[in-house]
């Protein structure tokens, strides 16, 4: 404890990393890592930006990255952000639209870095508990909130809500922003980005670093309401201009130019959870 920090320093609980044990040919699935690697695709893209280039600022904007998630997502640019991985954004998201007067609701069992952001931002929250099945009951949310977030499939649990569920959450709760956190969504539930269309009050995050085993590149984003976008924009121009680097930037429109590969991979993932499934019991 030293005297020269603030209060508030003393006062965190920070969320802990999962470990990086320097060991080779370990197994290692404690931080949900791909084994599969990135498209071949994103790291010639990357190998691209190591250029004399790397003196300029990248694109503060990220439009390019903006434009073509836009397209993947059938959405407007206008309603893309992208951040310096998903913890990024959400941290943001916790500052321009999770902090209100009500609590912010989440899973009692769910993403502990939640709780963590709830205390450095100083963010009223409550604990909703799992159904003895370990899935999250949207009725259980019928109750004062100044916001909800949830992941979806919930982590550590894996287990998903359906869209129609969502629809029900986001219905229930018209004037409180509902972020739905997919960072786990292309092994295993119905995305909700296509709600986004007919609820203003919806944010679904993703991530590039587990199904698109980006993991170091540390690329996320958010699709939601242009006013929800922009409230985020604000936040992260009071912070980090420039949270995406160009290889970032660059390795990740590649990595979302190549279907083939995300889908092969994705695929061999669910299988080998399969055959570790029908192993396990
Ligand atoms: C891994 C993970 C994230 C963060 O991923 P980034 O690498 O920061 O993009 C966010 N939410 C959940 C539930 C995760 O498991």
């Amino acid at each position: 404890m030293s005297r020269f920090w603030s209060r508030l320093t003393h006062d965190l609980k920070p969320y802990v990393p999962g470990e990086q044990p320097r060991m080779a040919e370990l197994v290692k699935l404690n931080t949900n890592e791909s084994p599969l690697g990135p498209s071949p695709r994103a790291l010639e893209a990357i190998r691209g930006e190591a250029a004399d280039t790397l003196r300029l600022y990248p694109d503060p904007e990220a439009s390019a990255l903006r434009a073509a998630l836009a397209t993947y997502h059938q959405v407007r640019p206008e309603q893309v952000f992208v951040g310096n991985g998903s913890d990024e954004v959400l941290a943001h998201a916790f500052v321009a639209l999770l902090k209100h007067d009500a609590p912010l609701l989440f899973p009692d069992i769910t993403y502990s870095f939640y709780p963590v952001y709830c205390r450095l931002f100083g963010i009223a929250h409550e604990a909703v508990p799992l159904d003895s099945a370990m899935r999250i009951c949207v009725a259980d949310y019928r109750r004062p909130a100044g916001a909800i977030i949830l992941p979806n499939p919930n982590a550590p649990t894996g287990v998903a809500l359906s869209r129609a569920e969502i629809v029900t959450l986001l219905q229930d709760h018209p004037d409180a922003p509902v972020v739905i956190d997919e960072a786990y969504v292309d092994f295993g539930a119905e995305t909700a980005i296509p709600l986004v269309a007919s609820h203003r009050n919806l944010l679904v995050v993703q991530t590039m670093s587990k199904s698109r085993a980006l993991a170091g590149l540390r690329g996320g984003y958010a699709i939601g309401d242009v006013g929800l976008i922009e409230a985020l924009t604000r936040v992260k121009d009071s912070f980090n201009s420039y949270p995406l680097g160009r290889p970032a930037q660059a390795g990740a429109i590649a990595s979302l130019e190549d279907e083939a590969y995300f889908q092969a991979s994705r695929a061999r993932v669910i299988e080998g959870r399969a055959r570790l499934t029908s192993g396990l019991v």
